[in-house]
């Protein structure tokens, strides 16, 4: 039999150790469904604070092994959780990973994030000398992991066991680009003539993001839509030019669903299950989520809005504070759970007691709370600026939760046009980043929502709609295979 391909994902957060946002969803799925297919996959990540503190046991795989940070040669150690078949590895440092946060605290990043990740992406020679494996390509997430395709080139050319290994970048949110002073550019390791604007300099600043884009193998964000706009000036953060310098191996490929931890027929973290031929259990889930967050229970026959999202301006926090009087002053519901940016915090937290009974806030990460939205709220919001890829809206759909969704990169790719009159599509979509935009497209819902035959047919076609992972790790698999048989 051929040798498995051998891969190694060089990511900052994986479910079910850490996880600030969608990137974890997909770290810690998508090399199970890879390894389902044949391929050899590790997973390499920071062993945080938040992961020590969940006494999950490690076994540790090689003790004092040595990253570096510019000329400092530190120490760290390789642990493994313990339980079986889990091929995940980390990389302890306490200095810098046994901390709060991952990157940094409401009030704004950790002051050393580029000491942090280019040690952490030093590592990776020394892991994969200790663990005696050659991986064929190594997949690289977000800015965090972005300098391993240029040590790849730059430092550890033609070095066992690396000698071989192409790399892929992949960019799950354009906005984080790991921007640092220039002084910081020695901690990095590499030679002054890659601080150019045809390596990682931008506008007189380090930018890791760009090294990993000029120099991978190849670069992929998580929708095609996103793949296309990201190289337009609108949604490029500055990078569109450099992307398209890259458009022959630029790729969309969109993230998957992990259906064993979101399907309302198993669900362990709901009160009541339900699934396409019975949905009787949706209303319960509905009042206990009206109950979690002191609902008036007068207000149950409206439909009940939800939003889980990070409070970032990402997200469309001010198109939703335009229209929040009227959803109030008209007694439409809305839960909120979220956690980010302090603005957003303060914002919300004055919010809630003026509307006490029609609003409900939680300022927390909660995935049992998340479930419970989903499963109980009618109808889900995401009036995002951009959008990547999107999870919740897709959560949404098998929760049978309509979204309302901006059109944006892989909202786009994810939710089909309602036709209210052929009782097709999935949710609703606007174009115009606009307070009249996005109360239009609610109203739109609300109204469908009255007419319980329509709405059922509408909730049905989400619930039907199938986005597990299956699907995206064959098309991960089809680029690595092209990527290691030669350049794209
Ligand atoms: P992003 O990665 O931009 O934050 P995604 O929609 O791709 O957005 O993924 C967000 C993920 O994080 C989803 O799994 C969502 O349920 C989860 N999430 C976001 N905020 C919270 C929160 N406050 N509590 C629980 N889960 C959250």
């Amino acid at each position: 039999m051929a040798q498995p391909l051998r891969v190694l994902f060089v990511v900052s957060e994986a479910v079910p150790y850490a996880k600030t946002g969608g990137l974890a969803d997909v770290a810690g799925t998508l090399p199970y469904a890879l390894r389902d297919l044949g391929a050899d996959v590790r997973v390499l990540m920071p062993y945080y604070g938040q992961i020590k503190q969940k006494n999950l046991p490690v076994t540790c795989v090689a003790e004092n092994l040595e990253g570096t940070v510019g000329p400092l040669r530190l120490r760290f150690n390789l642990l493994t959780p313990a339980e079986d078949g889990a091929p995940f590895y980390f990389v302890e440092r306490d200095e810098f990973f046994e901390r709060s946060q991952l990157y940094g605290t409401p009030q704004g990043d950790y002051f050393d994030n580029l000491e942090r990740f280019a040690f952490f992406c030093s590592t990776v020679l020394p892991v994969c000398r200790a663990l005696d494996f050659a991986p064929d390509l190594i997949h690289c997430h977000d800015w965090q992991a972005a300098l391993v395709p240029v040590y790849l080139r730059y430092r550890w050319a033609g070095e066992a066991p690396l000698a071989r290994a192409k790399s892929l970048l992949t960019i799950h949110n354009l906005a984080y680009q790991g921007l640092f002073p220039k002084e910081k550019f020695p901690l990095t390791g590499l030679n002054w003539s890659l601080f150019s604007i045809n390596g990682l300099e931008y506008y007189d600043k380090i930018n890791l993001l760009k090294g990993g884009i000029v120099f991978a193998d190849a670069v992929s964000t998580v929708s095609p839509n996103y793949s296309q706009e990201i190289q337009t000036p609108e949604y490029g953060y500055g990078l569109d030019g450099v992307l398209r310098t890259r458009a022959e191996a630029l790729f969309g490929i969109l993230n998957g669903v992990d259906y064993r931890d979101w399907d309302p027929a198993t669900d362990p973290l709901i009160p009541a299950h339900y699934h396409p031929g019975d949905l009787k259990g949706k209303a319960k889930n509905k009042r206990a989520l009206m109950a979690a967050f002191g609902l008036d229970k007068k207000l149950a026959k409206q439909p009940l809005l939800g939003i889980i999202s990070r409070l970032a301006d990402q997200k469309g926090f001010d198109l939703l504070a335009a229209v929040l009087p009227e959803l109030m002053f008209r007694d439409i519901p809305l839960v909120i759970l979220g956690t980010g940016e302090e603005k957003y915090h303060r914002w919300l937290e004055e919010a809630a007691p003026k509307y006490a009974g029609r609003l409900g806030v939680k300022i927390a990460f909660d995935n049992r709370l998340a479930h419970l939205i989903e499963a109980g709220a009618d109808i889900f919001l995401m009036p995002s600026r951009y959008e990547p890829c999107g999870l919740n809206q897709m959560y949404s759909m098998k929760y049978g939760t309509v979204p309302v969704v901006r059109a944006t990169g892989g909202l786009v790719d994810t939710v089909t046009p309602v036709d209210t009159a052929k009782g097709t599509g999935t949710g609703f979509l606007f174009e115009e980043y606009s307070a009249e935009a996005f109360i239009k497209a609610i109203n739109q819902a609300v109204e469908a929502y009255q007419n319980k035959k329509l709405w059922r047919k509408i909730m049905l076609n989400g619930m039907k709609e199938d986005f597990s992972w299956q699907v995206s790790a064959k098309k991960y698999l089809e680029l690595y295979q092209r990527l290691v048989s030669g350049p794209v």
